[in-house]
């Protein structure tokens, strides 16, 4: 039986002989049903026109993506280390060439992923490489395709010793963030999806209930979100697009990116 996936937030369903009545992702205020109506597609419809590609962002950090882009547009991230390599988020398609090119790189022990529009094939990718799948509590609720591998955990997790998965809430109450000590040369990385959007200047952030519909947060949150990452080290902010990266100063951006929400928030404009 075929796991749909939905064509437009690009999240994979329970296996079953006919397609889910709708998307419960696409449904949700934070998301869209596609303007033509729901769609749905299989991994081997996917298969047909579209490419896994994997391209490196800096030494042990790889790039997943699908070529064309598919739904949402997200890329993926492989951190490898000497005592397990972790997904971060996922795309909708594992193909053949990433499993080889994947195995290469040391294969995948967990995945973990930013929030629920990015959960994507991971079931697909955790049974290749027979990897763990680490959910937040907050979140179980948004799993549309359950798995015995599926672990749930409440504010931090370790998915291999020395990285640090932490839920900071705001898009979504399980939100999540990787940190990752060893990226931008040892000064630390973040990785985030879009529980914290690296926006297009890419020396700021922000935080939005969502994106697509452009609804934002409040104050309160805005602030838990900065309070929750000022105990990570981190030069450089990853998040779920190609190119999307602060590539310095990480730590700082996010700080003055979650003052500058607040203050407008009050009415108050920058220079
Ligand atoms: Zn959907």
């Amino acid at each position: 039986m075929p796991a749909w996936i939905c064509v437009t937030c690009g999240v994979q369903q329970r296996d079953t002989p006919q397609p889910p009545d709708g998307c419960a992702i696409c449904a949700d205020e934070r998301q869209y049903v596609g303007w033509g109506g729901q769609r749905w597609i299989t991994a081997s419809g996917l298969a047909e026109d579209h490419a896994v590609v994997v391209r490196e962002e800096e030494p042990d950090l790889l790039g997943i993506g699908l070529e064309p882009s598919f739904a949402i547009g997200q890329r993926a991230l492989l951190v490898r280390t000497a005592r397990g390599n972790v997904l971060w988020d996922c795309v909708s398609l594992l193909d053949d060439s990433a499993v080889e090119r994947i195995t290469e790189l040391g294969g995948i022990s967990a995945i973990c992923m930013s929030h629920p529009h990015f959960y994507a094939a991971n079931v697909d990718f955790a049974d290749a490489f027979d990897a763990r799948i680490l959910i937040p509590r907050a979140d179980r609720q948004w799993v549309q395709r359950p798995s015995p591998r599926i672990e749930l955990f409440d504010d931090e997790a370790e998915p291999v010793p020395g990285l640090t998965l932490a839920r900071i809430g705001g898009h979504f109450d399980g939100a999540a963030v990787l940190h990752w000590p060893a990226g931008s040369q040892g000064r630390g990385a973040l990785l985030t999806g879009d529980t914290i959007m690296v926006v297009q200047d890419r020396g700021w952030v922000s935080f939005m209930w969502s994106y697509p519909n452009l609804i934002p947060l409040d104050e309160a949150t805005v602030l838990d979100i900065a309070r929750r990452t000022e105990r990570f080290s981190f030069d450089r902010v990853y998040g779920g697009w190609w190119g999307r990266v602060v590539v310095a100063d990480g730590a700082a951006a996010v700080r003055r990116s979650a003052d500058r929400y607040v203050a407008r928030l009050h009415g108050q404009r920058g220079p």
